[in-house]
């Protein structure tokens, strides 16, 4: 319906996730017709995100000029804790608690078998390396309680036990405020096995 330059431009905003035909094509008249300086500084955000941002090359975190991320620099957390988690977005909600004073690893992803995603596809051969310096002496696992997170944990415990640390799962229970009849069966199961005297 469009010509090259408008088509091309809806093509690439529908890539996104969460974003279907209607909503690029309403995005992208909204840069031709109302905001045409947002255009221009969104595609100049877009070149520095694409040239400057890498992965730390220790727990794989988003770093831009330092090989290591913010994190890796601290002098001042634990390093015989180690955090793994699946997503960049996991570590900054684990963060805003303030409860985690160790480091992290990301996996940048769970074990999804069906999609193609292997141990191979994830940052898991780097996390064993680490371990294998040997100063970590516990490895919180925080993938998602999720079927593939939960199997993801099931992995790592395996591969990382032999490795000596003493290796943790975090606790997943019914949430602050939800109802037990709305949680899901796992999410309750696991609620009852973690149960603990008052
Ligand atoms: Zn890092």
């Amino acid at each position: 319906m469009f010509d090259a330059p408008i088509q091309n431009a809806i093509d690439q905003f529908a890539k996104l996730p969460g974003i279907g035909e209607r909503t690029a094509l309403r995005l992208v008249l909204h840069l031709i017709a109302k905001d045409k300086s947002l255009a221009s500084s969104l595609s100049g955000a877009l070149g520095e995100l694409q040239e400057q941002v890498r992965e730390c090359t220790q727990c794989h975190m988003l770093t831009t000029e330092q090989a290591l991320c913010a994190i890796c620099r601290s002098h001042s957390r634990d390093s015989h804790s180690l955090c793994v988690v699946a997503q960049v977005q996991d570590l900054i909600a684990l963060e805003s608690t303030h409860e985690f004073k160790g480091f992290y690893h990301v996996l940048h992803g769970v074990l999804a078998p069906m999609d193609g995603v292997g141990p191979n596809e994830l940052r898991v051969s780097s996390l064993l390396e680490r371990l294998q310096q040997g100063s970590i002496e516990e490895v919180i696992l925080a993938t998602p309680p999720t079927v593939e997170g939960e199997a993801t944990a099931l992995y790592l415990a395996q591969e990382l036990q032999p490795l000596g640390p003493k290796v943790t799962r975090i606790a997943s229970g019914v949430p602050v405020g939800g109802d037990l009849q709305f949680s899901d069966r796992l999410t309750l199961s696991r609620a009852v096995q973690l149960r603990r005297l008052f």
